[in-house]
């Protein structure tokens, strides 16, 4: 065993509890009528003013080879008589207990004999006790490195991230602008401005400004990522009205959704709370799920975005009625439903993650990045709040996003 403890020489401390030998002793002395005492070892005791004819019987006590201590008997007056307490004295000091020294030395045989056994069970208790420490610290060491070793890792994962988001923001912003140009050019060659162009001239024109509308929102989607990575804690809070809101971006995208032929309703409750939120992380959470409702949604759907508050449940209200919790702890729910294609139970937990899209074939029916609801989830995270969904496939689906009233009161 390597913990230095165990290398060092045994006391009696060690062996047997506090008060233990102490104990011993005086129910000897209670039994014989004799003062008995250990003297641990390196100690010295005080020698009372005696009698001339009084007496000690002393012992080594020791374990395993080692002395520990000295067994001391006495005093006690060597007499011829058999053991006495001799409680009959005047005044004065209370006379010493007479014995035989054969008696004396015989009860101190059988008094090393007791202690043998007492400190042969306190160094088995005491080993055990050594070892279990010892393969406790050897845990705490192991646990002590684990937990380096992890802290180290997460920050080079936080290291490498932060690197990663730099980079993808660099390069989407770079490849940002020369799009930007290729996009303009072919709207100028579609409207004509370079002299007419043919039926599959202009069906080619339309694919590039289609592809190329397609890596933009990719592009902007990248660039909104790794933003949000780098400006996690930048939150600009103020009054929010989650209602209006909501009205304000479902207006937004009448365009949108009127072209499909969709049913788009807004819904506020009664007595929804202003929200101290970041207004447009707010909105682009809401225009994200708006715009996938909308994409999902076949002619003649609908789709509800309804606001409502969510009150502590009554349990934790108090007798009387009122709610123990203060508004603060209140949560504003914004809820998406549409009546679209649906998504299956096995594929919802998926669909935050990043690049994810139930259809991910090249031949799918829906445009998108499959970066929408990652950056939802992340922007919602980011003000305290989260996301869920609850979905039947060809039935609809419903994104539920809850907020707390206050930053940080959940
Ligand atoms: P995308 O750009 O593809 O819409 P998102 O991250 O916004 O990316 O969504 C990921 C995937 O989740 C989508 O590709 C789609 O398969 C599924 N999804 C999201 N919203 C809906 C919805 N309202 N109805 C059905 N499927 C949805």
């Amino acid at each position: 065993m390597d913990d230095p403890s165990l290398g060092q020489k045994l006391t009696l401390d060690d062996l047997v509890p506090e008060g233990g030998l102490v104990e011993i002793c005086r129910s000897f002395r209670d039994l014989f009528g004799v003062e008995v005492r250990v003297v641990p070892r390196g100690q010295t005791i005080e020698q009372p003013r005696l009698p001339p004819r009084a007496a000690y019987r002393t012992a080594e006590v020791s374990y395993d080879g080692e002395v520990l201590g000295t067994l001391v008997l006495g005093p006690y007056m060597p007499s011829d008589s058999v053991v006495s307490l001799s409680l009959t004295g005047d005044a004065g000091p209370p006379p010493l207990p007479r014995m035989k020294d054969p008696t004396a030395e015989r009860l101190l045989r059988h008094l090393a004999s007791v202690l043998d056994v007492v400190l042969w069970s306190g160094h088995r208790a005491f080993l055990a006790s050594r070892m279990q420490i010892s393969s406790s610290q050897e845990l705490h060491r192991e646990l002590v490195a684990k937990n380096r070793a992890l802290t180290e890792s997460l920050e080079r994962v936080k290291e490498l991230d932060r690197l990663k988001s730099n980079f993808l923001g660099t390069v989407s912003h770079e490849l940002r602008t020369p799009l930007t140009s290729i996009l303009g050019y072919a709207e100028m060659l579609a409207e004509g401005l370079a002299g007419a162009l043919n039926e599959e001239q202009i069906e080619f024109v339309g694919t590039i400004r289609e592809k190329g509308q397609h890596l933009l929102s990719l592009i902007s989607s990248v660039l909104d990522l790794s933003k949000l990575d780098a400006e996690a804690a930048l939150v600009d809070v103020s009054e929010v009205d989650v209602g209006a809101l909501c009205e304000g971006v479902v207006t937004a995208a009448m365009a949108g959704w009127q072209k499909r032929g969709l049913d788009v309703k807004v819904a506020i409750g009664q007595g929804v709370p202003k929200v101290r939120t970041d207004l447009e992380r707010l909105r682009k959470v809401v225009s994200n799920l708006l715009d996938n409702a909308i994409k999902f949604t076949p002619t003649g759907g609908t789709v509800q975005v309804a606001v409502g508050v969510k009150t502590p449940p009554p349990e934790m209200q108090s007798p009387v009625g009122l709610a123990l919790l203060a508004p603060a702890d209140q949560l504003v729910e914004i809820a998406v439903a549409d009546t679209g294609i649906g998504i299956a139970q096995e594929n919802q937990p998926r669909v935050f993650d990043a690049f994810y899209q139930v259809d991910g074939s090249s031949t799918r029916q829906y445009g998108g990045t499959g970066l929408g609801l990652s950056i939802v989830k992340r922007l919602i995270e980011s003000l305290g709040g989260r996301v869920s969904v609850s979905s039947t496939l060809g039935t609809g689906s419903t994104f539920r996003v809850e907020l707390p009233v206050e930053p940080g009161s959940e």
